[in-house]
């Protein structure tokens, strides 16, 4: 785990973003360079390029369940549940891993609940969250003993009624409330806030409860508030916490008494310089508060579980200078990690080997890591002063969450094969798409 007041690993030099690789490495779990051959737990990038090919997604089982215990350890002194947000990355392996570890799930559609199931995880340690539930959804969620529907509209609350009426069961739920901390005291939270497609107003909350203690097959179990994305500070936490808890004392006052808070995901990574609070810390900041409340917490880690277990390996296919830019042009794309081009999300581009002479940047070019897809935006960093040559093998880092959940298929590329690492084990956790099976099961049109 990354220290909060690690030093910076970047330096903006003339020719652009120099990164020093071992300091990067050395701020994230599971990554090193052993006689300057860059490895993950105790296997070499070269060794895992060589088996499984590139472009090729890498993830730590032990940094995976390092962040878990982070979690778990912050909040032993309460009643809590760790509900890893699978959309971060739904692979079974990872899935295994953390359901064997104990973990709960945060899911948004029936897809992620079957794979909590079929990777072994507790349908009732599994809470439902999202704005589109169908009734397909919410019965089937139902039939399996979900632990809690996060409920974010009034009509979704009329429909798992119902829903829970046909199956004669009492859904459990909880209300999902936007909790409208004040943007301008915390701006770099304005992102998670603007869109009020998400939850229920905080004014409208106490009449939602009302409502839903009337309807016949809803148990009302808890609150729950998912504020935003890679925050690094915990000021928005807390600020949400008191109004989640402005809200809970008011339906006490009204006899509708609530068994858990969920506090949603949403935590920070370091990518190169970012310097997130740490679990412990964070936890500390919300502890005083929670224990006097007495209820069980829940958390919606997604990003902050697996993003620095996951590297994306890929090697340097073509190096084209030309006046104005150098382009590398590696065998990784938009496709396989869409961050840079879709949130211009800054990631470690790193060497599988350190250069002999050292961080010598004189001389050393910056390049554009870019793909062979035909768009301007397919990049995955730019300006990056780098050492390169062609075949040399690169890691991306910062790569385990938003990355292969986010893939795609586009000018018919096959998805990357995705491998687990522990120790000096590696195994294969989905194997390289054939590009074949991209389109076997399109029909010529018989017109
Ligand atoms: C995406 C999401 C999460 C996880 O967010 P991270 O920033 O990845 O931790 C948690 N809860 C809900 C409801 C989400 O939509």
């Amino acid at each position: 785990m990354s220290n909060c007041e690690s030093a910076t690993v970047s330096t903006q030099t003339e020719a652009g973003l120099y990164i020093d690789p071992a300091a990067l490495s050395a701020q994230l779990p599971a990554l090193s360079y052993q006689d300057d051959a860059l490895q993950m737990e105790s296997v070499s990038i070269k060794a895992l390029a060589q088996t499984y090919g590139t472009p090729c997604y890498v993830y730590s089982k032990q940094a995976i369940l390092d962040v878990y215990n982070a979690y778990s350890t912050a909040f032993s002194t309460i009643e809590h549940q760790i509900c890893y947000a699978v959309k971060a990355n739904s692979n079974l392996a990872v899935l295994s891993v953390l359901a064997k570890a104990g973990a709960g799930f945060d899911i948004v559609s029936r897809g992620e609940l079957m794979r909590v199931l079929a990777a072994g995880g507790q349908a009732s340690r599994v809470v439902f969250s999202g704005v589109g539930k169908t009734p397909a959804d919410i019965e089937y969620a139902l039939s399996q003993g979900i632990g809690c529907f996060n409920v974010e509209s009034i009509s979704e609350l009329s429909i798992i009624n119902e829903v829970a009426q046909t199956l004669d069961k009492k859904a459990p739920i909880s209300l999902r409330v936007n909790p409208d901390v004040d943007a301008n005291t915390h701006p770099y939270i304005s992102t998670g806030l603007k869109d009020n497609k998400f939850g229920i107003a905080h004014d409208k909350a106490i009449a939602v409860y009302e409502g839903a203690a009337q309807m016949s097959h809803i148990d009302i179990l808890g609150i729950d508030c998912h504020i935003g994305s890679q925050l690094t500070q915990v000021e928005p936490f807390v600020a949400a916490l008191d109004k989640l808890i402005e809200l809970i004392e008011q339906l006490r006052d009204k006899g509708i008494m609530l068994k858990h808070i969920d506090l949603g995901g949403g935590l920070g990574v370091r990518y190169i310089d970012e310097q997130p609070v740490s679990i412990k810390d964070f936890a500390d900041a919300l502890l005083p508060k929670l224990q006097k409340l007495g209820l069980s917490v829940f958390f919606e880690p997604g990003r902050s579980m697996v993003a620095n277990a996951g590297i994306l390996i890929t090697e340097v296919n073509i190096l084209k200078p030309t006046e104005h830019k150098n382009f590398a042009i590696v065998d990784a794309a938009m496709n396989d990690l869409i961050r840079p081009a879709l949130y211009q999300a800054e990631m470690g581009v790193i060497p599988s080997t350190l250069p002999a002479n050292g961080m010598d940047t004189e001389g050393t070019q910056a390049w554009d890591i870019v793909g062979a897809i035909c768009e301007t935006g397919d990049f995955l960093a730019k300006n990056r002063v780098l050492s390169l040559q062609v075949g040399d093998l690169l890691a991306v880092t910062g790569a385990g969450a938003y990355g292969f959940n986010m893939s795609s298929n586009y000018n018919t590329r096959p998805r990357t094969a995705e491998v687990m690492v522990s120790g000096e084990q590696h195994q294969l956790i989905k194997p390289r798409e054939t590009i074949e099976a991209l389109y076997s099961d399109e029909r010529l049109w018989q017109g």
